[in-house]
């Protein structure tokens, strides 16, 4: 069978190549280079974030953690397991997470910055996208799928390609090619810095003037965030720069002599629930499987997601 996958993000890149791996011909067709996705600019940690429904999404992002574990043990370029610290300013309940997650335990109080009364320790797959996307492409060409460049306006765009089935992973721009309007933007500002020897990864849900992260990476910071449901402005805002910076500082105080990088800005695809669905009634007479809609989860959830891609396409 012949399997043309829409969109080159990590939905549509992990998809790809579980079909591969799963004997399928693949073509792979994408408006834009990897490296202007939001995939690719993704702060990309493992951890469930603004994608539903919940049950599914505990379950493909339990796969997905696996998946990655495994890539960070056999030394796959761009995945490492990171040392993390999640902070409260008071008593916290016990995470939704905590069961997915590896070495779970409460935080010693020496390990807490100033301010912080609560934290938990554990250790989750971080993934550098810049690293880990070109590789995830190259191993979907080196197996023989096609590599297509091309915008289409609909689903049917691409019937020359004589696809049996085509898998919708287009993101944010996903409904627009099969009218449906629940797609949103959820606009998230990062900011990347230089990295003063950290390790551990920090993060603060709550943070009084907004949600902070801090996760280091081999020549760099990433710092965040915000989550600005229905923005699509993807000019960085230099105030939200200088506000993220200051919340990240008091997470991790040794930032304070680090120097910004460059500020980037992505749109999260929004929706009420990702839609992972097999449908065969569609006006171009192609089945389709969408595969879109992964919020703040895309890193988390892709793989656990073209897992069932792939079992949807079985069914054909
Ligand atoms: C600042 C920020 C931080 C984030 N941090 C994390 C994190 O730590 N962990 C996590 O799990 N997730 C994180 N996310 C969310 C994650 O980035 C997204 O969920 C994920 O990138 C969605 O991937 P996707 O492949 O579905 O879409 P995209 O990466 O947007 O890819 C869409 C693809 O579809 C193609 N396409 C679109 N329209 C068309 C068309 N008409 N014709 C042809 N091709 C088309 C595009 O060219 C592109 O290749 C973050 C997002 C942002 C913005």
């Amino acid at each position: 069978m012949r399997v043309v996958v829409v969109g080159s993000g990590i939905s549509g890149l992990s998809t790809a190549l579980e079909l591969i791996n799963a004997g399928y011909h693949v073509a792979v067709v994408s408006a834009d280079p990897i490296e202007v996705t939001t995939s690719f600019l993704a702060a990309a940690v493992w951890f469930p974030t603004a994608a539903a429904p919940v049950d599914r999404v505990n379950a493909w992002a339990a796969t997905t953690f696996d998946y990655l574990e495994g890539l960070a043990v056999a030394g796959s370029p761009g995945v490492r397991m990171c040392e993390s610290l999640a902070l409260y300013r008071s008593d916290p309940p016990l995470p939704a997470w905590s069961q997915s997650v590896r070495g779970f335990r409460i935080a010693r109080s020496d390990e807490l910055p100033p301010g912080y009364g609560h934290g938990y320790r554990f250790s989750v797959p971080l993934v550098e996208m810049p690293v880990f996307l070109p590789w995830l492409r190259d191993r979907i060409v080196a197996l023989g799928a096609r590599w297509i460049r091309r915008t289409v306006q609909k689903l049917g765009d691409v019937a020359d390609l004589r696809p049996d089935v085509v898998v919708n992973c287009a993101g944010l721009r996903a409904g627009e090619l099969v009218g449906d309007s629940t797609l949103f933007p959820i606009r998230g500002q990062i900011v990347r810095v230089t990295n003063p020897g950290l390790a551990l990864s920090v993060r603060d849900e709550a943070h009084p003037i907004g949600r902070a992260y801090v996760h280091p990476r081999a020549n760099d910071c990433v710092l965040g965030g915000s989550l600005d449901v229905g923005n699509q402005d993807v000019t960085p805002d230099p105030e939200l720069t200088q506000s993220i910076v200051e919340r990240c500082c008091d997470l991790v105080p040794q930032l304070a002599d680090s120097s910004v990088i460059e500020t980037l800005v992505g749109l999260r695809p929004g929706r009420k629930e990702v839609r992972l669905e097999l449908d065969t009634e569609t006006t171009v007479g192609i089945p389709v499987v969408h595969n879109y809609g992964h919020g703040g989860s895309g890193v988390t959830i892709g793989y656990g997601c073209a897992r069932e891609v792939v079992t949807a396409v079985g069914v054909l």
